[in-house]
């Protein structure tokens, strides 16, 4: 069975069955027969193959619409077990996660990730471990490690390169650090990707073919999704819209060292900036408050002034509501995406920023582009890097070609050579 399953064409019938069930598109072997196009015996054949593996079962009859009621196939999410983080510039979360995605326990505390590489990884080692003692799921099902790094990683080696916040990471290899610790295989890849992988296997993008996950935290990225699939491009870093030139701002420049990128002059840390000046200028009360009680001045106080009507304030979000859509526009017109997910910390601004990105985009793409446009804010807000990280570590492990590699062990654990 094995064997006459794991030839080229079989592998990837099986692995069209699995995300057929997997993703919820097929209940029944009927459903599996159309969805695919295959014929009724080799649906059978591949399914019995894939229930042998443990990784669907055919459980209950499913109602019947007349005649024989049909079997219902369903994934078996329980099958094994993965471990899932996310590393934001001031924050760590952690997750053990089932093979759907779904979260059994997770954690997140602040972490500055300028602490560098080995205390970062030493720390979500130490919870990795917690974890998994707070779940009953043994060392022997944990199949995988998914992580999310705010900075481009190269996805091939897993490695960051030349990440602007993240200052001691530069080609360092998280996954040879990880491997060492778990023996499993690791994958790592750019946090705002891994967020838009989220919401399309669990959030309002599910099955939204092409789609743009934004992320406006304290810098500005973007994660693609064409045809279904997560666009990472020639080295891993589409989608990188930080740093598009906009109009304004060519006074301003990046941590990157150029001058006038959007998250330069639109972004989380742009805000704070922005808000100290004017507080500093004396133009918004409310706002010099903020730094006359000691505290730090963030994009998140930006927000609540403005939420309260301090002009300063509004106008600081609608600029950069403003700025970030002329970017989308072109985007939109490049890419004509049916979906656009703002996340982030500035997403909290609410509706005030949402209203000035949209008018922005629309203002300046096409109508035929903007007609079934969706512009939203992400549903799964804190959620959705773990549930990629851990959506990431499946589409790798259940790759046609990785398959044919680990179904002879009836695992992928201990198998860290599946990265390469
Ligand atoms: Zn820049």
């Amino acid at each position: 069975m094995v064997n006459q399953s794991c030839d080229q064409d079989g592998r990837e019938t099986t692995v069209t069955l699995l995300n057929l069930v997997r993703f919820g598109r097929a209940s029944t072997r009927a459903e599996l027969a159309r969805h695919s196009g295959l014929g009724r015996a080799v649906v059978a054949h591949r399914l019995s193959y894939l229930v042998d593996l443990g990784l669907v079962s055919e459980g209950d009859l499913a109602r019947s619409t007349g005649g024989r009621a049909p079997r219902s196939v369903s994934f078996r999410a329980d099958a094994g077990y993965l471990l899932a983080a996310e590393f934001g510039a001031t924050s760590l979360a952690a997750a053990v996660s089932d093979l759907a995605g779904d979260l059994l326990v997770q954690h997140e505390e602040p972490f500055d990730i300028g602490e560098g590489p080995e205390a970062a990884l030493s720390r979500l080692t130490e919870l990795f471990n917690d974890l998994v003692k707070r779940t009953e799921v043994s060392r022997a099902s944990l199949w995988g490690i998914g992580v999310g790094v705010p900075g481009p990683v190269e996805f091939s080696t897993a490695r960051p390169i030349s990440p602007p916040i993240m200052p001691g990471w530069h080609a360092y290899p998280i996954r040879d650090y990880l491997c060492e610790r778990f023996g499993l295989p690791v994958w790592v890849d750019n946090d705002v990707n891994i967020m838009a992988l989220g919401e399309l296997r669990g959030g309002l993008a599910r099955d939204e073919g092409n789609m743009i996950y934004l992320k406006i935290g304290t810098g500005i990225g973007a994660g693609i999704i064409c045809e279904g699939k997560l666009y990472r491009g020639t080295k891993g870093c589409a989608g990188d819209v930080g740093h598009v030139a906009t109009l304004e701002g060519s006074d301003v420049v990046c941590r990157c060292g150029n001058r006038g990128c959007l998250e330069a002059v639109a972004g989380g840390a742009a805000l704070a900036r922005d808000a100290k000046w004017a507080a500093e200028r004396g133009e918004s009360p409310r706002l010099a408050a903020v730094l006359a009680e000691g505290r730090e001045m963030t994009a998140e106080e930006v927000s609540k002034a403005a939420q309260h009507g301090d002009p300063v304030s509004v106008e600081l979000i609608l600029r950069s509501g403003r700025l970030v859509g002329e970017v989308l526009a072109t985007i939109v017109s490049f890419f004509n995406p049916a979906l656009i997910l703002v996340g982030g910390g500035v997403a909290a601004a609410g509706d005030m920023l949402l209203k000035a990105i949209r008018e922005s985009v629309y203002h300046r793409s096409l109508p035929l582009a903007t007609r079934e446009l969706q512009i939203s804010f992400s549903p799964l807000g804190d959620e959705a890097g773990l549930r990629g990280a851990a959506a990431m570590v499946t589409d790798e492990l259940f790759a046609p070609d990785k398959v044919a590699r680990w179904v002879p062990k009836g695992s992928p654990a201990g198998m860290p050579e599946l990265t390469t």
